[in-house]
């Protein structure tokens, strides 16, 4: 058996995380902490306790009345005795149950109401997470920490907590109660006991490992659920006909899960069957000891019974106090991961002598600033630039040369490693964070739209407008009309993803979002797909008062767009290699010149309502970007929109 786990365990670690070998590590700080979850709590729980003392006090009534229906009802052929004592027992026993419902109950608000606090508080945490860490963790194990380990919790209270206090009790009651009886017998069952301690530690070790790798492997079964299942992921696996790969990477993920939950099973029942063997020893023994002193005329008939019945209740809980150990480390490494979560440290700080900025003018300048994703991988290199006031500056290059992390610097979603991001002459980091996002509007590429109304997507730019301010932004993004088409207006829903609409129509949503919000600093990412010619007016038409009266900073993808630039910086590889307006870049012959040959061409525009193959995934800046790694979600997306566009232009 050993031998067989422990190559199983070899095989299993490998490849997996390194701290599966960890075990929590418990600190007075950490009991403290989660002590702190129960305290508010505390009337309820002695409620609890009073109801675990009081059952197990109870519980010794039965065998004691065995006893008396024995020698005092049955010996002296009393049917009256016989009768009141069956009652009794009947009696005592439906008191234990009624107890038990009661504490089930309070048992269950406590730990509930536990969850409640420690689900909100990690909610909180993550939210204000930087977006570093959403790229870098997989959905599916926040997910699984959000539910699966929060809820996990509960158990702590209700299985490891009340369960130690009830055992601790049921065996001291007993303890007292056999002692009482006969401490010959009593020493004699006690000595049963110790025999099947010593296997427990190896169990709750093994049960540990078990648990933890089950818990990895959960997370990635939900990952791939949450992937393939989605909308998004869907399309992308229908498209590529890949349903057979995804299915047999699923059912191996979920059988590998089945497997550890049946070896963590596995591990407790040889346990149990070790530990039931010794419970049949055991009373065979004191049978045979008691008889004797029956014989002897030293204990009575009933005396045995109840004793063996007596005996028989501390089998339970004192296997169930050893196994407790396992029960707490699990508990341990729930509140571990759950802490692990809670303790995340927003990465983008605020400076605490933060100011809060009034109306700004708008300006955006990039002091020598260097930004990298991960460490030892530069993005940004040396990128300096200033942008006036009011003006609209075009950020061209190829797919992967850093444009878009240029634009996450302004509203601080990533800090840069050195150099400085200045808003109006002031560092970035020096501004709060409240007061310079609520300046800064972003609409970028692929539209996420919350699947709610059409109404609550768009008063997410700022939910105090009133309902002349949200139409004004709406006919303003050439959307109004559209929207008031559909049949329930504004309280239309969207859809999970926004998958009932067209990418033109998100886009112009989006852009309604970002008007209403009236910021004074516009970034924007113009969507690489083709649209078919009334669409892309429409989104012409939206993009004006966009990006009027404001400092905007834009990655271009139409000729029409660069042309309207005041400036256009060409980043290429992290840098900006050329910066002017579209003549001077022209003429002078560089990447732009070359940009512009393959992408900006009118030729190449008007070849774009081919089709998906001959033109969006050619076209250089679609082509890369979105199988690369952090960037999964623009891919399936575009998908989705391109067949979108596809079937309209046929139609
Ligand atoms: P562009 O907008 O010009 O296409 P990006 O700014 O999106 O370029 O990306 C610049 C580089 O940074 C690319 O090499 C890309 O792979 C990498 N990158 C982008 N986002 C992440 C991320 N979240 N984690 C790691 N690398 C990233």
């Amino acid at each position: 058996m050993h031998m067989g786990m422990g190559g199983w365990h070899r095989s299993l670690r490998h490849g997996f995380a390194d701290d599966l070998d960890v075990k929590p590590t418990v600190t007075k700080e950490m009991l403290l902490r989660i002590l702190g979850y129960f305290k508010p709590h505390w009337k309820l729980m002695v409620l609890v306790f009073i109801c675990v003392g009081a059952s197990s006090l109870l519980g010794l009534i039965p065998p004691l009345l065995t006893r008396a229906i024995i020698d005092d009802a049955l010996m002296n052929k009393n049917f009256r005795l016989l009768t009141l004592y069956t009652l009794g027992s009947i009696g005592v026993s439906f008191l234990i149950s009624l107890i038990g419902v009661a504490e089930s109950y309070l048992n269950t608000l406590v730990s509930k109401r536990i969850i409640l606090d420690i689900r909100n508080a990690m909610y909180g945490v993550l939210q204000r997470m930087p977006l570093k860490f959403f790229s870098n963790t997989r959905t599916g194990d926040i997910i699984s920490r959000i539910n699966n380990d929060v809820s996990g919790v509960e158990s702590v209270f209700q299985r490891t907590i009340v369960t130690t206090v009830q055992n601790v009790l049921v065996i001291g009651f007993t303890v007292a109660a056999i002692f009482a009886m006969d401490w010959r017998l009593s020493i004699l069952g006690l000595c049963m006991i110790p025999t099947f301690i010593v296997p427990t530690r190896r169990v709750g070790k093994a049960r540990w490992d078990i648990a933890k790798i089950t818990h990895e492997k959960l997370a990635e079964l939900n990952q791939i659920i949450q992937e393939t299942l989605g909308v998004a992921g869907a399309v992308l696996v229908k498209i590529f006909t890949r349903e057979d790969d995804q299915r047999e990477k699923f059912i191996n993920a979920s059988k590998e899960v089945v497997q550890l939950q049946i070896k963590e099973a596995l591990v407790g029942r040889w346990f149990f069957m070790f530990v039931r063997t010794f419970s049949a020893i055991g009373p065979a023994l004191i049978y045979f000891y008691g008889g004797y002193l029956v014989i002897r005329g030293e204990l009575t008939v009933g005396t045995i019974v109840a004793f063996i019945n007596l005996l028989n209740r501390l089998f339970g809980p004192v296997t169930s106090l050893f196994n407790i150990h396992v029960e707490v480390t699990r508990s341990l490494a729930l509140f571990e991961r759950v802490f692990e979560y809670l303790d995340l440290q927003p990465e983008v700080l605020e400076a605490p002598d933060a100011v809060s900025i009034g109306e700004l003018k708008g300006e955006i300048e990039f002091e020598r600033v260097n930004f990298s994703y991960k460490p030892g991988q530069p993005v940004l290199k040396d990128v300096s630039f200033t942008v006036e006031p009011g003006q609209m500056v075009a950020l061209v290059g190829p797919s992967g040369a850093g444009k878009t992390t240029i634009t996450y610097l302004v509203p601080r979603l990533y800090d840069p490693d050195s150099g400085v991001v200045k808003i109006d002459g002031i560092d970035v980091k020096k501004i709060s964070l409240k007061s310079l996002r609520q300046q800064i509007g972003i609409v970028t590429q692929d539209t996420f739209l919350f699947n709610t109304t059409i109404r609550e997507n768009i008063l997410f730019g700022r939910k105090d407008a009133t309902e002349e301010e949200m139409i004004e932004a709406c006919k303003a993004a050439q959307i109004h009309d559209f929207i008031m088409s559909l049949e329930n207006g504004y309280d239309t829903l969207v859809g999970e993803r926004g998958i009932k609409l067209s990418g033109g129509e998100k886009q112009r949503i989006a852009i309604a979002r970002a008007i209403l919000r009236d910021p004074r600093i516009i970034i924007l990412d113009e969507a690489t797909s083709s649209l078919d010619s009334h669409s892309e007016a429409l989104i012409k038409a939206a993009i004006a008062p966009l990006l009027a009266n404001r400092t905007s900073l834009v990655i271009a993808h139409r000729l029409s767009t660069v042309l309207a630039a005041d400036k256009i910086l060409v980043v290429e590889d992290g840098r900006i290699v050329e910066s002017g307006t579209h003549h001077e870049l022209l003429a002078k012959g560089g990447l732009y010149r070359r940009l512009y040959d393959e992408q900006f061409r009118p030729e190449i525009q008007n070849r774009r309502l081919q089709s998906i193959n001959s033109e969006n995934l050619d076209m250089p800046e679609t082509r890369v970007r979105h199988i690369e790694p952090g960037i999964n979600e623009p891919f399936p997306a575009r998908l989705i929109q391109q067949i979108h566009w596809n079937a309209n232009s046929e139609g």
